[in-house]
């Protein structure tokens, strides 16, 4: 089976493709001719996804799914979540957005937050949607260098070290992105059984 990604970030593609089994293989929106960005322009993560999927599959391709991510944060009431890519303005600076949320931050004892994902798949015209939630802590200070985005400050559950010291391996059993993959990866498999 062959499914579009519609994605254009690197680490979101590695990801994915970590978890993927044999017999799913994933085609990237540059493998497609699809360079440009595709605009978020939804007021939900449900929303953003469909509508990437969406852009995708109106220029022909059949099989396809998207993600959008968001990171909410408790004492920041739920922010910045579908804004979280633009949390420090339109030029989507991912340095800038974590400055801007540790300072948000600060002196804030409540510091819980979750990361949630939803997938949009569209499969043979029909929409499906399955989401990953892991929650955790935003930390006092930025740590580690593996991962991308907010990584560095989320602490997730469980672990008292952020996503970018804890690395792929933990990401890929735990992460929001995984949870999310691994009901969609269910879902796809019970098709296969099907006679
Ligand atoms: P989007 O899903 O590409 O719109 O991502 C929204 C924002 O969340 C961007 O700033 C990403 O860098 C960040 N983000 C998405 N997924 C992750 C993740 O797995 N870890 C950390 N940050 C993420």
């Amino acid at each position: 089976m062959e499914l579009i990604f519609a994605t254009g970030n690197p680490h979101k593609v590695a990801e994915v493709q970590y978890l993927l089994p044999e017999g799913i293989r994933i085609k990237t929106l540059r493998e497609i001719g699809i360079e440009e960005e595709i605009p978020e322009t939804g007021q939900t993560l449900e929303e953003n996804a469909l509508l990437k999927a969406e852009y995708v599959r109106q220029r022909g391709s059949r099989d396809v799914f998207a993600e959008d991510t968001g990171l909410e944060v408790k004492a920041l009431h739920n922010a910045p979540g579908v804004y979280s890519a633009r949390y420090a303005g339109p030029a989507c600076d991912s340095r800038a957005n974590l400055v801007k949320l540790l300072k948000e931050m600060e002196g804030q004892n409540d510091r819980r937050a979750r990361f949630r994902t939803v997938i949009a798949l569209i499969l043979n015209e029909e929409i499906h949607r399955f989401e990953g939630i892991v929650n955790g802590q935003i930390a006092e200070t930025a740590s580690g260098s593996g991962g991308f985005g907010y990584d560095p400050v989320f602490v997730p559950e469980g672990f008292d070290r952020s996503f970018a010291e804890l690395g792929d391996e933990v990401k890929s059993r735990i992460s929001h992105r995984a949870r999310a993959m691994k009901k969609m990866i269910s879902f796809l498999n019970t098709l296969r059984i099907q006679p």
